[in-house]
């Protein structure tokens, strides 16, 4: 048998629309540009992709999480710098009119990446904030920006969460929201888009002991990652040279990942230093300090942060996990089995429930079954078309247990559960079903 990975991100996003995965959004409209709609499969493991980050993130006794409002006082993004400094220099082509960012180009021989043309405008600056104003009168005075990034939430609220759960240093705070960014050049199916979300963590420490936990941090999410079953060949750390840094850091990491398209951000590690908080009390005038009870001293805190795409995180299991495997039978004819090999925390559908045929017989005790289980597990019921056909449908979503209720089943009060990566059958007593579920699911990958 020959198994092929993923080949291109086309593939995927064919797959994403026949399974329910993800749709262009506003479709019957002719689609808008690089937006997207999760179907409702793409909802439930978007859904998965956050409990997961949320339960790493949150589930200790130095991390509490928070959301904050999308829309933020405009100076919060005066004071971040995202007004004067959030912007990517924007090159238009002369000749087909294609736009880019000037940092994505050849910088020792710049053509356009569309026509191959030399002629090119000089960069200018474009701000990547999306602007709408507050209230019924649109005049300056009323500006609000649709936040770029949910960090800036947590730093305005540092003092909220210090004084209220009572933290001492150092902790964290955890968020996942929505942020809007003007991109140049969006694309890459949900891997770059206008609207996006992101989950990010801000560590706070004290200064001197930043260096020690940006490299605890670099650990703590490459483990995350293989906990997820993500392939170690296809993740790698890629620090940023001096030219790369972002105007507040000290030092940054990116995770990335190995994407049909090459190597790319997955989530970034940044040592943020003090320079948020410090801008967020020169600008409200309120002190953002913390004493150290202790040293008997007050400062201001350094932050690490992880910051990693909700929708990339979702794209990078998606390509990681695809595979078709490919074998010729007796006869020479050729049959390829499309399997996402999702890991079961991420699978949107945990399992499916598949009676053998539509006989009210069978489909009655089935439904039991279903109704037992969905209490709490995601499981799909599906008894149209032939079980083989059925068992295709569900590899191709990624569903790692298919549980079939036959003839015998009324007899001996058995069904047969079947895996997704080995296809090994078992038998197994219906009151155990749910024991053996749990079981294979902890000791899945071993
Ligand atoms: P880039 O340089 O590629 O524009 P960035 O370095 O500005 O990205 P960050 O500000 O560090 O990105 O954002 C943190 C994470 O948020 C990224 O690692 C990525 O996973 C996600 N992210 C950023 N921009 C987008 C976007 N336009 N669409 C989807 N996810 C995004």
């Amino acid at each position: 048998m020959e198994v092929n990975k993923l080949g291109d991100l086309q593939t995927l996003v064919s797959l994403s629309k026949r399974r329910g995965f993800v749709f262009q959004s506003s479709e019957v409209y002719g689609g808008l540009n690089s937006c997207w709609d999760y179907g409702p499969l793409g909802v439930a493991m978007k859904l998965n992709v956050k409990k997961a980050w949320w339960k790493a993130m949150t589930r200790r006794r130095d991390i509490e999480g928070l959301d904050a409002a999308i829309l933020m006082h405009p100076t919060v993004w005066k004071a971040s710098g995202h007004i004067d400094n959030f912007t990517d220099p924007l090159v238009d082509c002369k000749k087909c009119k294609s736009r880019f960012r000037a940092d994505h180009l050849d910088p020792s021989k710049p053509v356009c990446l569309n026509c191959g043309s030399e002629e090119l405008t000089d960069p200018r600056s474009f701000n990547l904030m999306f602007k709408t104003h507050m209230g019924p009168v649109e005049d300056e005075g009323a500006v609000v920006y649709l936040r770029p990034e949910t960090a800036q939430g947590i730093f305005v609220n540092f003092e909220n969460v210090m004084t209220s759960m009572r933290k001492k240093l150092p902790f964290g705070i955890a968020q996942i929201g929505k942020s809007f960014r003007n991109e140049i050049t969006p694309g890459n199916f949900v891997f770059r888009t206008r609207e996006f979300e992101q989950m990010e963590m801000q560590y706070f420490v004290k200064p001197g002991e930043d260096d020690s936990y940006f490299d605890q941090w670099k650990e703590t999410r490459w483990n995350f990652y293989l906990s997820l079953g993500i392939d170690p060949d296809n993740l790698r750390f890629h620090p940023h040279g001096p030219d790369e840094l972002a105007h507040y850091a000290k030092a940054a990491e990116d995770v990335q990942y190995k994407f049909p398209m090459g190597w790319q951000e997955l989530e970034g590690v940044h040592n943020r230093t003090d320079f948020d908080l410090s801008q967020h009390q020169k600008f409200s005038g309120k002190k953002l300090e913390y004493f150290d009870e202790v040293a008997k001293e007050k400062f201001v805190p350094y932050v690490i942060e992880t910051a990693v795409g909700c929708d990339r995180l979702f794209l990078t299991l998606l390509c990681d996990a695809y595979r078709e495997e490919v074998s010729v039978d007796d006869k020479g004819k050729e049959d390829k089995r499309i399997v996402l090999g999702l890991h079961p925390s991420i699978a949107p559908v945990k399992a499916a429930i598949l009676p053998l045929s539509k006989k009210p017989e069978l489909q009655e005790p089935a439904s039991k079954l279903f109704a037992d289980l969905s209490d709490d597990l995601d499981i799909q019921y599906d008894e149209s078309q032939s079980i083989g056909k059925r068992y295709r449908r569900q590899d191709e979503i990624g569903t790692p247990l298919c549980i079939t209720y036959d003839f015998d089943s009324l007899e001996d009060k058995q069904v047969t559960i079947r895996h997704r990566d080995s296809m090994k059958q078992d038998r197994v007593a219906i009151d155990q079903v749910k024991n053996y579920i749990n079981d294979s699911f902890k000791n899945y990958g071993e």
